[in-house]
């Protein structure tokens, strides 16, 4: 990965965010930046340089780090140590950019202290913006990470689903993320059959999966600190009529977004063909949250596909496209597809298929 490539750009964009120099507190920032995995870490940002600040356990394993910033060890007070030596790394009366997302007002306070003639500048997404578009070797972990998942799906239908439950199907999905030799889950698996399939983020339960109905599988992976992201819904038998009618309209809205991915489109404009497509067909407000998210090193992050998503899709974005119809009482059906979008339209990582499937 180029962290040093990516630091330049951080550094040239501070002057976008109004900033001499930006203190970066969020360890997935620091992370992406620098490559650095431990759990405590500052970073000061400078336009042409950085500094690094870690204790004592993390010397070692920040050895490479230095070949593109400047390492510096503090054992305590971090925070405080950060502050100083962001004031003296500015001009006289220069701007600190914090970022407000990942400050605790404590920390907020301490920092100030430690800042007398500086002015502390809340900063939103300077980072994240950067991380929004992929390169290649995040698009081939993120494309190795979804790999991972149709035989996940693959083993789940082939065994069966009605008759054990929801707890025990996500144990299993954690069981094949781990004989696949992933770093585990990327987020908690979402099983839920027949009523609790119309909570989008419903909890598995102990309670057994039955027959003829829906059962929605929420499941993605982490492969060298990427995520993937992907849910098919299974049927366990023949189905109810109004089940298998909003199946095929999910399935049908979800095409339509996959078809919407493509450079130049809006966020909103994604969402809308979906949000459409469901309330034309009369289910409008059984589609509440927005059609999609991007994927990285987190689960989710920018860009977001929704009725307020002010993003526009680029080259090299990870998207996910997962509209959703909620029948409450009933059940319901999500599918989701994890997508690079490409100089004309979009790649699709997870491949499993999407017709109804029946598992028993
Ligand atoms: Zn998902
Ligand atoms: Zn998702």
């Amino acid at each position: 990965m180029n962290h040093a490539g990516r630091l330049r750009r951080l550094g040239d964009a501070l002057g976008g965010h109004g900033v001499d120099g930006l203190l970066v507190s969020n360890l997935t920032n620091i992370r992406y930046l620098t490559g650095f995995t431990g759990s405590n870490a500052l970073l000061v940002v400078r336009p042409g340089d950085a500094i690094f600040l870690t204790d004592f356990r993390y010397l070692e394993r920040v050895a490479p780090l230095r070949e593109f910033l400047e390492v510096r060890q503090v054992n305590q007070e971090i925070l405080r140590v950060a502050g100083e030596q962001v004031a003296a790394a500015l001009p006289p009366g220069g701007r600190a950019g914090f970022e407000a997302a990942h400050l605790s007002f404590a920390q907020h306070r301490l920092l100030a202290a430690a800042l007398p003639g500086a002015e502390l500048v809340p900063t939103n997404g300077a980072v994240e913006q950067l991380r929004a578009v992929k390169d290649e070797q995040e698009q081939e972990a993120i494309r190795r990470a979804a790999a991972q998942l149709e035989p996940v799906y693959a083993a789940l239908a082939d065994e069966g689903l009605a008759g054990r439950s929801e707890v025990e199907v996500a144990w299993r999905i954690q069981e094949l993320f781990h004989e696949a030799g992933t770093q585990g889950a990327a987020f908690d698996s979402i099983v839920a059959s027949s009523e609790a399939g119309a909570l989008p983020h419903a909890e598995p339960r102990d309670t057994v999966v039955a027959g003829n109905t829906l059962v929605t599988l929420d499941l993605g992976c982490r492969l060298d600190g990427y995520c993937s992201d992907c849910t098919r819904t299974f049927a366990t038998g023949p189905l109810p009529a109004e089940l298998e009618e909003i199946y095929g309209l999910c399935l049908q809205a979800q095409l339509a977004g996959l078809a919407a991915v493509k450079p130049g489109a809006g966020g909103a404009e994604v969402d809308a063909v979906v949000r459409d497509l469901i309330g034309e067909a009369g289910h409008g407000q059984h589609f509440q949250h927005g059609t999609g998210h991007g994927v990285g090193l987190d689960i989710h992050e920018a860009p977001r596909l929704a009725t307020t998503s002010s993003a526009t899709l680029e080259a090299g974005m990870v998207v996910t496209v997962e509209p959703g119809i909620y029948l409450p009482g009933v059940g319901g059906v999500r599918i989701e597809d994890l997508v690079i979008v490409t100089a004309d339209g979009a790649e699709r990582l997870t491949g499993y298929p999407k017709e109804l499937i029946t598992t028993g």
